[in-house]
């Protein structure tokens, strides 16, 4: 059998496209996928030794066999080991099963055993003829996928480990002297003998698997450090403050003109945090290296300004600026925030702001890019459309992404392409759901960050509210009470992925309910109902009605996710809050609280067919009424979900660390060595740095954040 992909046109087979959808191609790939856990099958237990809940192996011989009806069609075994009997298991059985399991039968037998009442008794063990030899090894069992039984793998997996050994492709390069080598570090943890202790090996505290921890933690660490070198290496425009008045740069950074007259016009006084990240911010614009910042700051802590502060000094400096953000609404919100704060400053200068959105009118969009490739469009704000091959920059030198989570990395990269020659722009990308520290530490020690600890004075903290869905009632009569008091409230209704056409007619369903309640309780009241299928033209005229509280409750699907911003908004009932992610409850939360008035928000759940809520349903459930802080929010959906998860959901297509778990302390610890030992071996012996890379890397991928 082969594993590796044969040079000949020949066509994959099934089991081919599985192994590489799990990563494995090459074969240092199949040396480096370990096993989840182990099989002891090296002895035999004895019933009388048995405990309750342990995988066992035991030998015995069948007393009875019968198919039972008790509920469910079973094929009932029972077998004696000495003197202590146990009871086996079926319910898919073929008649060979009988046959193999027929009274008088001496078999091998495998599987969880549980005691009751009734004595011993097994579900579904694997078994074979008594006899024969024990295996010398625990049995590894790997990660697989479906269509690619353990077996295949396995024999797949070895293959790999010996050819990648036989070839040398597991000689030292990390240098770690205290533990065993990677060859020998591989081999013991694939064919482990049965004096290695299982626990050890399934924790992953053994020193084989801290190896492989070490190993992969230094190769992202290279792997950043080179980005990181490169990056250093590429020019950007240098974006000096006030460049007719150069003078004052001593007296603090945002003395620049066109920042200066921004910050006089805002309706408010920037908070010190604020302040403090358009510092750090400035200082990296007027380099002439293109910065590389994440601003991360909870939802309303007021991210916005400080984009509209970077695009000033850019603007001031003689650039352009573009400032993409993930959905349409969005961009229409900034638009109209940062034009209106932007555009008068921009016109005294013959300067206007531009916007880009897939579903633009052509006549429209025609006018739009004849503006940005003349330069006369200082600011761009749009959706993805912005990073369309047709779009041509006069002369770009900043790219804000907001929400930059929702953005893969490809898209991101494509936004460089958009400045002239070998220059690049700097990027600032901004998130509301912060990156905890440990992660930040080794995903992105490429990048710099900038953080917005302090919201906005005279914010009234959000209550938030569990209740039942059985009680939906009671919440209506909380609706009508806010709308008496003239505030304004959204529902929304969960997004279910596999179909579209599900979720309007849920959003329809509870529109028309809304309505038709509140037609009785307060007849003034108007409900709108905002969707994905909704024309853009339709969607916007629903938003601004509800910006001008013409419309009073807004039913929505996730549309509404990002960026809305109607401080007259009180109430947020989200319906089926079992089926959100933490993060975006989080989000959607911060729709309300915006203005001075008391806010709440409703977590309507529905429970399963049993009456009840999965466990991480229930975690993320909790971890919403327990806090509003977006940090602690974010820690606790690292719990719950596992850095891999966490982070995948943030940006596809970048490799994420597999065997290191950066939530335990010995890991951090080999992460502070990874970050030492990276530049002193990439800088004595780059072709070993290089070759660990190339390990650890499927060629053409980056550790994600490089
Ligand atoms: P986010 O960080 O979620 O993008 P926004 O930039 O939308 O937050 O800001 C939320 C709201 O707070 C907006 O209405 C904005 O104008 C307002 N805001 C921002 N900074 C301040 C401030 N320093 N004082 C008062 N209001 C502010
Ligand atoms: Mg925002």
């Amino acid at each position: 059998m082969s594993t590796t992909p044969s040079s000949s046109s020949a066509p994959k087979t099934h089991a081919q496209r599985a192994l590489e959808k799990l990563g494995l191609v090459r074969d240092i790939d199949f040396a480096l996928h370990l096993p989840l856990r182990y099989e002891d099958e090296t002895h035999i237990t004895s019933l009388r030794d048995a405990r309750h809940g342990e995988t066992v192996q035991i030998e015995a011989v069948v007393t009875s066999s019968e198919i039972q009806f008790k509920g469910k069609r079973q094929l009932v075994v029972t077998v004696l080991d000495g003197a202590e009997e146990c009871t086996l298991r079926f319910f898919n059985f073929y008649p060979s099963h009988q046959r193999a399991l027929a009274v008088g039968e001496r078999l091998r037998i495998r599987g969880e055993i549980k005691k009751s009442l009734l004595g011993w008794s097994m579900l579904h063990p694997t078994f074979k003829a008594a006899g024969g030899e024990l295996a010398q090894v625990l049995t590894a069992v790997y990660p697989t996928t479906a269509g690619l039984p353990q077996g295949y793998i396995r024999k797949a997996v070895w293959g790999g480990l010996l050819r990648a050994s036989q070839r040398g492709e597991l000689s030292e390069t990390a240098p770690i002297s205290h533990l065993p080598s990677l060859a020998d570090s591989l081999e013991l943890l694939h064919h482990p003998t049965p004096d290695v202790s299982v626990v050890e090996l399934e924790d992953q505290s053994h020193p084989a698997w801290q190896r492989l921890k070490a190993e992969e933690l230094l190769a992202q660490q290279l792997s950043q450090l080179q980005a990181r070198r490169e990056r250093a290496k590429m020019r950007a425009e240098a974006l000096p403050l006030n460049p007719m008045g150069k003078h004052l740069m001593g007296k603090g950074l945002h003395d620049g003109g066109l920042v200066q007259a921004l910050l006089a016009v805002l309706p408010f006084k920037p908070t010190s945090a604020q302040t403090r990240v358009q510092r750090e911010i400035a200082a990296d614009l007027v380099q002439s290296k293109p910065m590389n910042r994440l601003l991360q700051g909870d939802v309303g802590s007021g991210k916005t300004v400080v984009a509209a502060l970077a695009a000033a000094q850019c603007i001031e400096a003689g650039f352009q600026c573009a400032l993409m953000v993930p959905t349409e609404i969005l961009a229409q919100q900034h638009f109209a925030k940062l034009v209106g704060w932007l555009e008068p400053l921009l016109a005294a200068r013959d300067l206007s702001v531009a916007w880009l959105s897939g579903t633009q009118k052509a006549k429209e969009r025609r006018e739009m890019l004849a503006k940005i490739e003349s330069g006369e469009a200082a600011l761009v704000v749009g959706t993805h459309a912005i990073i369309q091959s047709k779009v041509t920059f006069a002369k770009l030198a900043l790219v804000v992404v907001d929400e930059q989570h929702r953005f893969g990395v490809a898209q991101r990269l494509a936004l460089k392409e958009k400045t002239q020659g070998d220059m690049y722009p700097h990027l600032l990308m901004m998130s509301a759901t912060p990156i905890p520290r440990t992660l930040a530490m080794s995903y992105y020690a490429d990048l710099d960050v900038s953080t917005i600890d302090e919201l906005p004075p005279g914010r009234t903290p959000i209550v938030t509210k569990i209740v039942a869905m059985s009680k939906r009632d009671e919440v209506v009569r909380r609706i009508v009470d806010q709308l008496k008091a003239g505030r304004q409230v959204y529902w929304v209704c969960p997004l279910i992925e596999e179909s579209e056409a599900v979720d309007l007619v849920n959003a329809t369903e509870t529109h028309e309910a809304l309505q038709a309640a509140l037609a009785v309780a307060l007849p003034t009241a108007k409900v709108e109902l905002l969707h994905s299928k909704i024309v853009t033209t339709e969607k916007k005229a629903i938003m601004q009605a509800f910006e001008k509280n013409e419309v009073q409750v807004l039913v929505s699907t996730t549309v509404i996710e990002v960026g809305v911003d109607v401080p007259n908004a009180t109430l947020m009932v989200i319906e089926h809050a079992e089926r959100f992610g933490l993060a975006q409850l989080h989000q959607l939360r911060g729709r309300v609280g915006r203005g001075l008035a008391a806010s709440a928000c409703v977590l309507l759940y529905a429970t399963n067919e049993s009456g009840r809520l999965g466990d991480a349903a229930k975690a993320r459930l909790k971890a919403m009424v327990d806090t509003t802080d977006g940090f602690e929010i974010a820690r606790r959906d690292l719990d719950i979900r596992g850095p891999g998860e966490f982070l995948g959901a943030r940006q596809s297509g970048a490799q994420m660390l597999r065997f290191a778990d950066l939530s335990q302390e010995t890991d951090q610890a080999w992460l502070r060595w990874a970050q030492a030992t990276a530049p002193t071996l990439l800088d004595t012996q780059q072709d070993v740095a290089v070759r660990h890379m190339e390990r650890w890397l499927p060629s053409g991928t980056a550790f994600m954040g490089a």
